[in-house]
């Protein structure tokens, strides 16, 4: 299997070479040739497959040529070693929890797979790799665990000041070791284009081998596909089954929409957003307008401008129509997705996260009586907890691997948003 890019479909690159360039020089997204489909067996046997046993079926039509089997399945029973349960809500929702993994994120299965193939890659390439990574909460935590004390691997994070949950910025900041975290007085998308200049100038580019851990590797982007056929494995009836993404940069709602190419029968998607509503506006009206981004509560998911969308695009070969048809949009105020939380505390004893939240409550409105509902509960309640006791208005306890965290010391480092101070930094 060979990736070509989403601005020019001439230039093949094999899995290696799209892994650890993240993005190609036309500054379009790596895209697999060709979309495998998995055979009736797999999908007959689903029920009897252990997680890991799904990965490899899943990842090795990607990276066999570069990968060889036994590494491969090394690995993905080392990034797969949690569970990811669904867990009935309603009747009619249930809920996939992502928030088993080391950082209580979804995002731990993408970044311990890029970090352990990129750890791989190295041993045969003493040149230091060093991963810029931009992150509006959930990212940078689970590509700073996912990498720690990976030799040959240089990790350089940065985040929005002050847009980050206190959690959040303990996870990112307080490893050491390998791991650099940077404080940047802007917001998501600044941090997201500083990343990206930094891979488009030559001067750094010839002192660094520079490599992304951001959803747009695709080492990051194709492992989350995972997840919704692990989904239907635990589905009692996995006839029209409706998937909720709680959605920023679009990578795990787009990684969802590859495992439907791939034969899994996803009835439809749900993009559930927040206030920074770009997807549902363009799936109303088929432009693309890009707004300035809005703080919210569900922090990880406040991008106006996501950088999986050109993926979305090739998915449905630049057809508005067919998108349309495959996925509707959804979007929740603040407000609103406060008292979606106290109310299915209250009503069903579940405790959701504020992005899960969405992803519950754009299910509620729209599920016919043949539809069964799914959305992904993209991170642990705990690494909300204002939100969670705002929203229940009591005191929640915090469990003891928070406080334990909640003890170190942040060890960041302050920058402005321009280019020139994050190329001084990295020259230096
Ligand atoms: C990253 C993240 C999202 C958004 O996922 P995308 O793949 O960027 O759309 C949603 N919820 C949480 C908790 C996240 O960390």
């Amino acid at each position: 299997m060979k990736f070509y890019s989403t601005k020019g479909k001439n230039k093949l690159v094999p899995f290696r070479e799209a892994v650890i360039k993240s993005l190609p020089e036309d500054n379009g997204l790596y895209f697999p040739e060709s979309i495998p489909v998995l055979s009736p067996d797999f999908f007959s046997s689903l029920k009897s497959l252990t997680l890991p046993e799904i990965g490899i079926e899943v990842m090795k039509h990607f990276c066999n040529e570069d990968v060889p089997s036994n590494k491969l399945e090394e690995i993905m029973k080392d990034v797969l070693s949690f569970e990811i349960p669904l867990v009935k809500v309603t009747d009619h929702i249930s809920s996939l929890e992502l928030f088993h993994g080391p950082t209580y994120a979804f995002k731990d299965v993408g970044a311990r797979f890029l970090a352990r193939c990129l750890g791989y890659f190295n041993e045969s390439d003493n040149r230091k790799v060093t991963i810029l990574v931009a992150t509006s909460g959930d990212t940078g935590g689970a590509v700073a665990a996912g990498f720690y004390k990976v030799p040959g691997v240089k990790v350089i994070i940065l985040y929005p000041s002050g847009k980050v949950s206190e959690l959040q910025e303990k996870q990112l900041t307080t490893l050491g070791e390998n791991i650099t975290a940077l404080e940047i007085d802007g917001d998501f998308d600044d941090c997201q284009a500083l990343v990206k200049t930094a891979f488009l100038d030559k001067v750094v580019n010839e002192k660094l081998a520079l490599s992304s851990a951001n959803s747009i590797n695709i080492a990051r982007w194709l492992p989350q596909s995972i997840y919704f056929y692990e989904a239907f494995k635990q589905l009692e009836n996995p006839n029209n089954a409706v998937f909720a993404v709680p959605s920023g940069n679009y990578g795990n709602i787009t990684a969802g929409m590859l495992a439907k190419k791939m034969g899994l029968p996803i009835h439809r998607f749900i993009a559930a957003s927040n206030a920074n509503d770009i997807i549902p506006r363009y799936i109303k009206n088929g432009t693309y307008e890009i707004k300035p981004t809005i703080a919210t509560l569900s922090n990880a998911m406040d991008v106006s401008n996501p950088s999986n969308f050109p993926r979305m695009m090739e998915l449905y070969h630049q057809d508005w129509e067919a998108i349309k048809k495959n996925i509707q949009g959804f979007t929740l105020d603040d407000h609103t997705t406060l008292q979606t939380m106290a109310e299915c505390f209250k009503d069903h004893h579940y405790t959701l996260d504020p992005h899960g939240a969405i992803g519950y409550q754009s299910l509620k409105g729209s599920l016919d009586e043949t539809e069964h509902g799914i959305f992904l509960e993209t991170a642990h309640p705990c690494k909300f907890i204002d939100t969670v006791e705002q929203a229940l208005n009591r005191e929640v306890p915090l469990p003891d691997f928070v406080s334990d965290l909640m003890q170190k010391q942040n060890e960041s480092i302050k920058l402005d948003k321009s280019f020139e101070s994050f190329k001084n930094f990295l020259l230096d």
